[in-house]
């Protein structure tokens, strides 16, 4: 666990629940009238990566979890080229009902549901929030096109709610499902994923001693950060990498 944070898991889970509860009986966007279930997310409160997707889709809205369908299997399977696990990350999405016939969600549902996100990502406080798609990439780092942002890190909104996180772009999965040649990019970004992470904790922690350089680029116009990272933690990942899948050997907790 990251020294820095106080907040008990417990306390963080049922904050997490608190903001799925509401989420549950919201009526705050013409979404809730055709949905069968919201989607308010779901993952390990300690965790430092939160995957933030666009919005529900039918398999979701049946059965109120993110990520269920053909994206998440493809989300699942990129999760287990690094030895990682979706149940030891957070998924959420950036609308939390489902869009009907999964059209695009309209920028004012986006801003209504907004404070929910917010809301989990100031519980979670995570190193890194990995956008999958467009429009989740939108949110985090507006300006930025995903075509030139994938497989980059970047400085979160403030607004966000996760001003100390940097944002990870990744295609989303159901791109992929339509463009395979994109599955190579995606299993290619998530690779780079865990040095992304530590990239991020040593921002984070050199940001409490210095002033946080990350806040002071302009965010109409995102530069992508360059990963340096140090050779001894990467061993260290690889490392853990190498073990058995175990509940209690995630290799990106704090
Ligand atoms: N697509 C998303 O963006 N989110 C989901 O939860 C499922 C599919």
């Amino acid at each position: 666990m990251d020294q820095a944070r106080s907040v008990t898991t417990d306390e963080r889970r049922c904050a997490l629940e608190q903001v799925a509860a509401e989420v549950a009986v919201c009526t705050l966007c013409p979404l809730h009238e055709t949905r069968t279930m919201a989607v308010p997310g779901e993952g390990h409160p300690d965790t430092e990566v939160v995957f933030v997707g666009e919005g529900p889709g039918y398999n979701e809205d049946q059965q109120g979890r993110p990520f269920v369908g053909a994206a998440g299997t493809l989300l699942n399977d990129l999760l287990r080229q690094v030895g990682w696990k979706r149940q030891d990350v957070y998924i959420t999405n950036v609308v939390k009902c489902r869009p009907p016939a999964n059209r695009d969600p309209e920028p004012h549902e986006i801003a209504a549901c907004a404070p929910f996100l917010s809301r989990q990502l100031e519980i979670l406080d995570p190193a890194v929030v990995v956008t999958l798609g467009r429009h989740s990439l939108q949110t985090f780092n507006p300006g930025a096109r995903i075509s030139g942002a994938h497989g980059t890190l970047r400085p979160v909104d403030p607004e966000t709610g996760a001003p100390k996180a940097l944002t990870y772009a990744m295609y989303h999965p159901a791109a992929a499902l339509r463009q395979g040649s994109l599955k190579q990019t995606m299993l290619e970004d998530m690779c780079g994923l865990p040095d992304a992470l530590l990239e991020s904790r040593k921002q984070r922690g050199s940001a409490a001693e210095i002033a946080p350089a990350v806040e002071s680029v302009p965010l109409d116009e995102p530069e992508p950060i360059a990963v340096d990272v140090d050779p001894e933690l990467v061993a260290i990942a690889v490392m853990e990498d190498s073990l058995p899948i175990d509940e209690n050997q995630m290799s990106f907790f704090g």
